[in-house]
């Protein structure tokens, strides 16, 4: 006989499945696309590279027609030619988009239809610490989520089961309380979350309690948090309970971090590769003999310094042609992160492409005085939507001494004083997760030195590095 308890949990969950389902019913455009994908992901290799040739020829032809910026940037590289034919053996010629030329030719990437489609603005700090601004429109994100569904059940993590995410989320420290629809939502899908900007003694005590009472099916998490909270759990001996999986993401996942998590969570990490500028590209399946790159969504490619393709096993910088948003078409668009191809063939059955690893992705945790632990990644969220910044660098000088590194995008003086009223919310959002005696300093400069493997560190944590 059920106890009480469990009917109405029992209860819950199926109300919950029901009113999602409904939900999911009324937005009818992101299941038919999760139903593509599942059809797409058993293509033979043949059918899948002419589904992607189809759907990168369709992307062309509307930037050609519709986006200011391609118009004669396709004709001049002739991948329009001159019968208004799309000619994809000349794809290589088109220039390479990176954020510069997003943030100068922001009004002519726009396409022309834009009063037909729903769309809305977005933000990135990407992981090179270049914020730029894009527009998105309903058609990339009802594909995004697809996605999104699509590599959870790689994870063995089905529809509405239980999800705890440790993630960062500036509207839970600066405003209190989320608002009633985020809240929903998340009861609706079955998901706890954490905020992971926040990792303090006190909050991975909580954390793990958490993950013992709730259970989840998957532990979706930065990949610098979860690392971190294992090594606690290890350091300290917690009990824990098992997921079927952690989803990392958002960071390099190093294979010490990857034993690690297992170790302590005594459950297999599956990694996943994404960004805000083009959702989720690439993530393991339960293989785990690489990340397969979602094709029909993601025309990547991995280039060598002179512009060639890099073979499997070289390294090279990733270029992305995302085939699903129309609103600004974003085309050989240098994300800013290292890959390398694998030449393996999955056994799961998928023929979608297989990146072997992402390199080059560092993001650092930064110490408070008391010890506490702050996502490097917080500080990076302060510098969006601010559009006078090129690039820039935050570096954990000590514990009570933050130093940004910023160039702007012009030629000034004083940029100090020009943005004051920015910089000082800067200094005080720094000093609220820091401590009020937190030392905040700017630094204006033209150029920031590369790490030896040619990327930006965008993030620098002295006091981490002392630590570790
Ligand atoms: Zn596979």
């Amino acid at each position: 006989m059920i106890r009480e308890t469990q009917f109405y949990f029992l209860m819950s969950k199926a109300i919950k499945k029901s009113i999602l389902k409904l939900f999911l019913y009324l937005r009818e455009n992101n299941s038919s696309c999760y139903k593509k994908l599942e059809k797409w992901e058993f293509l033979s290799q043949s059918n899948l590279k002419l589904l992607q040739m189809e759907r990168l020829k369709k992307l062309i032809l509307h930037s050609y027609h519709h986006v200011p910026y391609y118009r004669e940037l396709l004709r001049s590289s002739g991948v329009i030619d001159n019968s208004g034919f799309v000619k994809l053996d000349k794809f290589e010629n088109i220039p390479l988009l990176d954020k510069k030329s997003i943030h100068y030719n922001f009004e002519n990437l726009k396409s022309d239809d834009l009063n037909s489609r729903k769309w809305y603005e977005n933000a990135s700090g990407g992981s090179t610490g270049q914020p730029i601004r894009l527009i998105q429109d309903d058609e990339y994100a009802n594909w995004r989520s697809a996605v999104k569904i699509l590599y959870d059940r790689w994870t063995g993590c089905k529809f509405n089961d239980r999800k705890l995410l440790l993630w960062g989320s500036e509207r839970d420290l600066f405003f209190g309380n989320e608002n009633w629809r985020i809240r929903f939502g998340r009861w609706l899908r079955n998901e706890v979350w954490f905020n992971a900007f926040r990792m303090t003694r006190s909050n991975m005590d909580n954390c793990v309690n958490t993950i013992n009472s709730f259970k989840p099916v998957q532990i979706l998490s930065y990949v610098e948090i979860i690392y971190e909270l294992s090594r606690f759990i290890k350091r300290n001996r917690l009990e824990i309970f098992s997921p079927n999986a952690i989803m990392s993401t958002a960071g390099t996942l190093y294979p010490q971090f990857r034993k690690t998590i297992e170790e302590a969570l005594n459950a297999p990490v599956f990694n996943r590769y994404g960004s805000r500028e083009v959702g989720d590209i690439a993530c393991e399946c339960d293989r785990h003999k690489g990340l397969h790159v979602s094709a029909p969504i993601h025309y990547v490619e991995i280039l060598k310094k002179n512009g060639e393709p890099a073979k499997p096993g070289e390294v090279g910088e990733i270029v992305i042609t995302l085939l699903t948003n129309f609103a600004m078409p974003l085309i050989r668009y240098r994300i800013g992160d290292m890959g390398v191809w694998s030449d393996e063939t999955c056994s799961c059955g998928c023929n979608w492409p297989l990146l072997k690893r992402v390199t080059g992705r560092v993001t650092d945790v930064f110490f408070t005085i008391n010890g506490e632990m702050i996502d490097g990644e917080y500080f990076t969220h302060l510098l969006y939507f601010k559009n006078w910044i090129q690039k820039f660098q935050v570096v954990q000088e000590d514990y009570d001494s933050i130093r940004f590194i910023i160039i702007p995008y012009e030629i000034d003086s004083t940029p100090d004083r020009t943005h004051q009223n920015e910089l000082d919310e800067i200094i005080s959002k720094v000093r609220l997760v820091m401590g009020k005696s937190c030392q905040v300093k700017f630094k204006f400069v033209d150029d920031i030195e590369k790490t030896s493997s040619g990327k930006y560190k965008y993030v620098i944590s002295k006091v981490a590095k002392a630590w570790n």
